[in-house]
């Protein structure tokens, strides 16, 4: 499942390729992947900007100007809303992807949705499990959207303390530390491989109960989550089964990984085996010696 590093990443290489181009037409080839609550028009739509937040991708879109001949076109037909602007929220979930390509392709099998660009390519969301979602909104009505409306701080902003960490692990002082950190309205963008991470490098228990974890070990684990988040942005992601960015290509953060799908492994650290429990409902790969 793409984290925040890989949606990072996905949205650096999007914003480089196709920030002020035209959607031209949004085709969509599975009804319920494309969720259109304010009834947005499908057409013309100018890219201005891609923003990340969480888990989450962000096109804020334009009306694209058009000329006379075609602003009489099938448009003004389709009973849409008329709206300069809108918001479309991209999640990505398990298995999606955004891909663009050069040429238009026949729609490889996966492929939900199609956005059909001015410079005669497309961007294809592709999607092997069919849980990820695109929904266009009005400006401001993302709010709605309960998931993103009750995100917790991003891991790399200014109001992601270690206090904030300290106090997040009181309020959630009987869930297990592994359950904090993959709870998105305590820290948005974090899922299994970097919540294993984290921990392993602030030598936690993932299974050890937030309100137990002294302070002075979650400021320790404030900072290994900014560094491992950080680094992987730097290393384009984690390709593990199947994420690639924009373009195609994979990341290289899995390189990096000391625990995470490690088990059976030496501990990096101190050659102890890695070991593989379920946490949180979530597979947890942890070296028994390094973490307490
Ligand atoms: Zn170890």
């Amino acid at each position: 499942m793409p984290e925040l590093p890989e949606v990072e990443t996905i949205r650096r290489t999007l914003i480089e390729k196709i920030q002020n181009q035209t959607i031209e037409e949004i085709i969509c080839y599975h009804p319920d992947v494309l969720v259109n609550p304010d009834d947005i028009s499908l057409k013309n739509w100018l890219i201005k900007d891609i923003r990340r937040r969480g888990k989450y991708l962000l096109f804020d879109l334009e009306k694209a100007k058009l000329n006379i001949s075609e602003n009489n076109s099938s448009e003004n037909n389709l009973n849409h809303v008329a709206k300069d602007s809108c918001v479309m929220m991209v999640h990505l979930r398990m298995t999606g992807k955004l891909l663009l390509e050069e040429n238009i392709v026949e729609p490889a099998k996966h492929t939900h949705v199609r956005f059909v660009l001015s410079n005669g390519g497309s961007l294809d969301f592709n999607d092997t499990r069919r849980f990820g979602r695109i929904t266009l909104f009005a400006p401001g009505h993302e709010f709605n959207d309960h998931g993103f409306a009750t995100l917790g701080p991003e891991p790399l902003g200014y109001d992601f303390t270690a206090d904030h960490l300290i106090n997040t692990c009181k309020r959630y002082s009987k869930s297990t530390i592994k359950g904090v950190l993959l709870n998105q309205q305590a820290i948005a963008g974090i899922g299994n491989i970097y919540a294993d991470e984290s921990l392993f490098r602030a030598g936690i228990m993932p299974g050890r109960k937030a309100g137990d974890i002294p302070k002075t070990k979650i400021k320790l684990l404030h900072q290994k989550i900014r560094e491992v988040i950080a680094e992987a942005i730097g290393y384009r992601g984690t390709s593990f089964r199947d994420y690639v960015d924009g373009l195609g290509n994979k990341g290289f953060f899995q390189l990096q990984l000391a625990v995470y799908q490690k088990d059976g492994e030496p501990c990096p650290n101190c050659g102890t085996t890695i070991e593989r429990i379920k946490v949180a409902g979530r597979s947890t790969h942890f070296c028994p010696q390094c973490q307490k």
